[in-house]
């Protein structure tokens, strides 16, 4: 089954207001589902379905198969990673970012998700590596790292998708490009679900939603929805 999928959805904020009118896809347990679309189409209340702020009106939303409403929340949640346009670090090292919520992390799986996150060169950079203060108090780590720290930090509590909140949203072009690259990589191990704010961002993508209206409006690869736009 696939790691997620929306089945007919329909949800409103309000009693008859409908926002999402019929929503349906599946994200398979790898690679990468993209939704774009203009702003107020809907996607955001996708994700805060995804991430069971709220149920359905109609239709469902389902885990490997299993319909949402009837799985335990701290069974789904633990299932489900989040990473937003920003990623606020707290007080304290590096490692105390990258480990709270995680349980009993290995020096080799930390390592190879530090490799798969492109921390690596970042953390041979700072001066007591990995036990460097980065908070507040401590060195300040760029945005395009701090979106690393928080998908190392999603990767290590081994969620079976991570979904993206224009993860890229307040990155310059370049660092835009390396992370872009980077979630391309993960994909290969754990399903990404992205918000883009740009189409170009989300050529890397297996699949692109395009959202309207509180509708998918158009499936396909990012070089399949150029050609018919
Ligand atoms: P997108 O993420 O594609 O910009 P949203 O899901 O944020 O779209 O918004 C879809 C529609 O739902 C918009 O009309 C928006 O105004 C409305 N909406 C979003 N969040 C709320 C909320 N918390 N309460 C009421 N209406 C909301
Ligand atoms: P910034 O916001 O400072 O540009 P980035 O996240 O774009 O931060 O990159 C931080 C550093 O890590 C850069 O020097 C970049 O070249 C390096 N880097 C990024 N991704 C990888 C990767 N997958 N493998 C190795 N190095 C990487």
């Amino acid at each position: 089954a696939p790691v997620l999928e929306f089945r007919d959805v329909w949800f409103g904020y309000r009693p008859g207001r409908p926002v999402l009118r019929g929503i349906g896809f599946t994200v398979p347990s790898r690679g990468q589902v993209a939704l774009v679309g203009p702003s107020g189409a809907g996607k955001s209340t996708i994700f805060a379905l995804a991430e069971r702020f709220y149920d359905p009106d109609r239709g469902s939303v389902l885990l490997h198969g299993r319909d949402a409403r009837f799985l335990p929340y701290a069974r789904y949640r633990a299932s489900i990673g989040l990473v937003e346009q920003d990623s606020p670090l707290l007080a304290g090292t590096l490692r105390d970012n990258l480990l709270y919520g995680a349980g009993p992390v290995t020096s080799r799986e930390l390592r190879r998700v530090l490799a798969m996150t492109g921390l690596l060169p970042v953390v041979a950079g700072l001066p007591s590596g990995l036990d460097t203060p980065v908070g507040e108090h401590g060195r300040h780590l760029s945005g395009g790292q701090r979106q690393r720290v928080a998908i190392a930090r999603c990767l290590l509590a081994r969620p079976d998708l991570i979904l993206l909140d224009e993860p890229t949203a307040h990155l310059d072009p370049d660092s835009e490009n390396v992370l872009a690259a980077t979630l391309h990589e993960i994909s290969a191990v754990c399903a990404l679900m992205i918000i883009a704010h740009r189409f170009s961002t989300v050529r890397s993508a297996e699949r692109v939603l395009v959202v309207d209206g509180g509708l998918v409006t158009g499936s396909g690869t990012h070089d399949e929805l150029l050609r018919s736009s």
